[in-house]
């Protein structure tokens, strides 16, 4: 694999278990499913990563050099290749983690109500219905 630049400040990244790091400016590079693995570790369940774009000038990937987007996950701005990974800068992926109950992924019992409730409504429409 080609050596990562840091979108910052340009110099090498260095593996950091399933992260990548900039001794320079001590921001990370984490790849969305390691991201999204941290985060449910941390929440012990599932997560969804609610993104949301924001307007800032754009760094440039780590892997394709291509411009990040600019997005905020809570009330942290990280810059995001859809491909490749996110970068955060140093502290934010601690500040993320803090917010990690915010991302918990819909696991929806109203919707399971809602369900059982339409399928005794089909059943009593049956009955009556004829
Ligand atoms: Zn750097
Ligand atoms: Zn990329």
């Amino acid at each position: 694999m080609a050596e990562l630049g840091c979108p910052v400040c340009d110099s090498p990244l260095d593996e950091a278990g399933s992260t990548f790091r900039c001794v320079l400016c001590e921001g990370a590079w984490v790849r969305e499913e390691v991201l999204v693995a941290i985060l449910e570790q941390r929440a012990s369940t599932l997560v969804a990563l609610p993104w949301v774009a924001r307007q800032d000038k754009p760094r440039p990937c780590a892997e394709c050099t291509a411009d990040m987007q600019t997005v905020n996950l809570g009330s942290v701005a990280l810059d995001r290749c859809a491909q490749h990974g996110v970068w955060f800068d140093a502290n934010e992926m601690t500040e993320l983690l803090k917010q990690v109950k915010l991302f918990k992924a819909n696991t929806d019992p109203v919707s399971e109500h809602e369900a059982h409730r339409t399928g005794l409504l089909t059943r009593l429409a049956k009955l009556f219905g004829g």
